[in-house]
């Protein structure tokens, strides 16, 4: 059922290794050319001002993101609505958002970027896409959320099933967060056993029984990672470190029968961009089949991001159960959860698994997601994807070792990350040897030339299909400027 024509990669074409590739040199575009004319920086009020070089000759003043940022810090907790957009890992104040379109997002200040958070993944057709706009608005004209059936629903149930080999049947939700929640308690349900393994570094939404803090390296009972969730809620959680299968083994044995289901990240996104190894991922599936246990795919990032149908068609690995999210709400609120017919028949009403939403599948955020998709759909669009992100990549980890910088990193399709350590990365702790300060040093410059990458050594970068080879160039050539400076 999966999608035709989308084959399984070696792992070798996106090893996370340090590649030697160089981009062939292209003319200089006018913003490169542009970019040369950087100006030293002056302090005015509380506001940095730096010659622009991404916005022609406008200054870089931050000064009403700065105002705004303020007053937030009095009306919400870090004065934002999710922590890591807070920008402490890489300190200053964050830039706070205008407007967005295509690859490019504008500030308060009016200063223009190019995107490479894309909304933490979903605006993978470019953001606020005129066509998507136009079926919302059209949307919009018949309500925004009916609480009753809605074909819309079985649209895009339709488009997930034929697109995600796992997937026979779908529930819809409101986050990714929500789609890891019901996953567990069904696979809990549908096993009788309570043990989850999950890979430290991964992130599963923040519900209790995922926010465990691993062992260094080694296979450990899970505790809390945060105060207010109860030891009683993660007593369960067993974590191992990642592309370790030994690990994985050990725990099977010592919990024999007591184990519901392994979670992962099928290519990790969230400690930094982190490939697995194409044997962990087959040792997985048959040491699962073989104890009893369900294999648990978290795609709500991967998921018609490095494949259309998401890792598990990109490795040819099929998991028991999929969760989805991001891209599948085009921007508006989605999650989803999935797999085979006689496990998801489990869940209510079908069967006695609770699980409910009263914005659960509303035709807003199934517009957005049926639209998204469809355009996914077009030939050609993953094989740019992975073009321009390649270019990117490539581009960046050479810029940085002409600099003498020791980095490593990889893409798959529109998605993409590096570290600042010499690698190779295989797991949380190799990320951790990732030299945090200089990525701070490095996103600040990038900021300040018109380029905003995720605040977080440890978050995946993305891209769109509306990025073109211009803006990759852009990037490229103030990275260049960057890492000689830090
Ligand atoms: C983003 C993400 C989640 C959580 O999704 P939200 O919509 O933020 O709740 C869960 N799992 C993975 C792999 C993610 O990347």
């Amino acid at each position: 059922m999966a999608a035709a024509g989308m084959g399984v990669l070696p792992c070798g074409a996106f090893a996370s290794e340090c590649s030697g590739l160089r981009r062939p040199d292209a003319a200089p575009t006018q913003q490169q050319q542009l970019m040369g004319k950087a100006r030293p920086s002056l302090r005015v009020g509380a506001a940095t001002i730096r010659m622009a070089v991404s916005v022609g000759k406008k200054p870089y003043v931050t000064q009403k993101s700065e105002e705004i940022f303020t007053a937030a810090k009095e009306l919400m907790p870090g004065g934002v609505s999710s922590p890591v957009r807070a920008f402490k890992s890489v300190g200053g104040q964050p830039i706070v958002f205008d407007r967005v379109k295509g690859s490019h997002a504008w500030d308060v200040d009016g200063n223009e970027y190019i995107d490479y958070v894309g909304t933490w993944g979903p605006a993978i057709i470019g953001h606020a896409d005129d066509e998507v706009n136009a079926a919302l608005v059209e949307a919009l004209k018949k309500g925004t959320s009916f609480g009753a059936p809605c074909v819309l629903e079985n649209i895009l149930a339709e488009l997930v099933i034929a697109a995600v080999p796992s997937i026979e049947m779908v529930r819809f939700v409101n986050s990714g967060t929500e789609a890891c929640m019901g996953m567990l308690r069904l696979a809990r349900a549908y096993t009788g056993r309570e043990k989850m393994i999950k890979f430290e570094g991964c992130y599963h939404g923040h519900a209790d029984p995922f926010l465990v803090k691993a062992g260094s390296g080694v296979a450990t009972l899970g505790l809390p990672d945060s105060p207010g969730v109860p030891k009683s809620a993660t007593s369960a959680t067993l974590t191992a470190s990642y592309n370790d299968l030994q690990a994985v083994t050990e725990l099977f044995e010592q919990y024999k029968g007591e184990i519901a289901a392994v979670v992962l990240e099928p290519v990790v996104g969230n400690s930094g961009f982190i490939v697995p190894n194409l044997e962990f991922l087959k040792g997985l599936r048959e040491l699962t089949q073989a104890e009893g246990a369900l294999l648990i795919f978290d795609e709500v990032m991967t998921g018609f991001r490095i494949a259309y149908g998401g890792a598990q068609e990109y490795f040819g690995i099929t998991p028991d159960l999929t969760t989805l999210g991001k891209i599948i709400g085009g921007g508006l609120p989605v999650g989803a959860y999935g797999g085979r017919k006689e496990i998801m028949q489990l869940v209510a009403p079908a069967g006695p698994m609770y699980q409910a939403g009263t914005l659960s599948g509303n035709p807003l955020a199934m517009t957005a997601g049926i639209c998204t998709l469809r355009r996914l759909q077009k030939p050609g669009t993953y094989s740019y994807l992975d073009q321009i992100t390649k270019n990117l990549t490539n581009g960046l980890l050479q810029a940085a070792k002409d600099a003498g910088h020791k980095v490593c990193g990889g893409h798959i399709g529109g998605m993409f990350g590096f570290f600042f350590t010499e690698g190779p990365v295989n797991n949380f702790d190799d990320a951790k040897r990732s030299d945090t300060a200089k990525f701070a040093r490095f996103h600040r410059g990038m900021l300040e030339r018109g380029v905003y990458f995720a605040p977080s050594q440890y978050e995946a970068g993305f891209t769109s299909l509306a990025h073109t080879y211009e803006d990759v160039d852009f990037t490229i050539a103030a990275a260049k400027e960057v890492f000689k400076s830090i």
